[in-house]
């Protein structure tokens, strides 16, 4: 099969607002269900919400968060619902624990941050296009503290999630522990690498912003596959752009501008 292969970096003169025609690989699974009854009080006895003034109650606070999510313009319901799940106070300093659940993004260490829930949300349903089902197994570039992995083990049956920062890595496998997220594997290496062995992938996601796509993410990326990622503009500032993989070639989009923290080659 032959694929015509995009100029890189992306013209952004040429984007174009198409919708794209290829489905994502999606796998005929039923939607995401809701949480149990059973299982609303975990949030309640966590370490870093005690004392910390998020309440009793975090499932309330994510519940606003969503409904917040909602009126912002996220529609489809499988990511409100993971985001309504993951508990993203658990991947935050103890001192940051009050604004977990604000539109905002954190300091992570290092000097990462975690991403507003409302970006995190966008690109995630950036990502599903619509699919029905979960998506097959994606790709995460910058693991950062393990959040968005952690959402995206809801809409995917497996994720890879590649973190350069040895120190991030670590702290993305200790806040996941207690998730037992067994469909999160983490790797520790340069992301503009991809992760060969784990491709080709129905979706790759970057939370960190370079000057193109790595041609390796688009090698990766399986035919009906899409990857959204935030990159530089010629103009010198960050907007998400989309690729979809389709069996004639690439389509991309380029939408708004974000600001994530820079993508770094090697690791460290
Ligand atoms: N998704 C993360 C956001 C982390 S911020 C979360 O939920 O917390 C982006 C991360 O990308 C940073 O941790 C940074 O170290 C990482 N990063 C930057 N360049 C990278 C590369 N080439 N490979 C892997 N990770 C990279």
């Amino acid at each position: 099969m032959t694929q015509q292969r995009p100029a890189f970096p992306l013209k952004l003169d040429s984007v174009s607002g198409n919708k794209p025609k290829a489905k994502p690989m999606a796998e005929a699974r039923p939607a995401i269900k809701a949480m149990p009854a059973s299982t609303r009080g975990q949030g309640h006895s966590l370490d870093k919400s005690q004392g910390q003034g998020i309440g009793m109650d975090s499932v309330a606070v994510r519940a606003r968060m969503v409904q917040k999510l909602a009126q912002g313009g996220i529609q489809d319901a499988a990511v409100l619902q993971a985001m309504g799940t993951v508990e993203r106070h658990r991947f935050v300093e103890t001192a940051l624990v009050n604004q977990a659940y604000e539109d905002t993004s954190l300091p992570i260490g290092l000097g990462q941050t975690i991403s507003k829930p409302n970006v995190v949300a966008r690109m995630i349903e950036l990502l599903r296009h619509g699919a029905t089902g979960k998506l097959g197994r994606v790709l995460e570039v910058g693991t950062g503290c393990g959040y968005q992995a952690a959402v995206l083990s809801h809409i995917a049956i497996e994720v890879y999630s590649i973190e350069r920062l040895k120190g991030l890595h670590e702290k993305a496998r200790e806040n996941l522990r207690a998730f037992r997220l067994h469909n999160v594997h983490l790797l520790f290496g340069d992301g503009m690498e991809g992760f060969a062995k784990g491709a080709p992938y129905a979706a790759i996601i970057a939370a960190a912003g370079g000057n193109n796509i790595p041609q390796p993410w688009l090698d990766q990326l399986a035919v009906g596959g899409r990857l959204v990622a935030p990159m530089v503009t010629p103009a010198g500032h960050q907007a998400l752009v989309v690729v979809d993989k389709t069996a004639q070639g690439f389509q991309h989009q380029v939408l708004e501008a974000v600001h994530f923290v820079p993508l770094k080659s090697g690791i460290s």
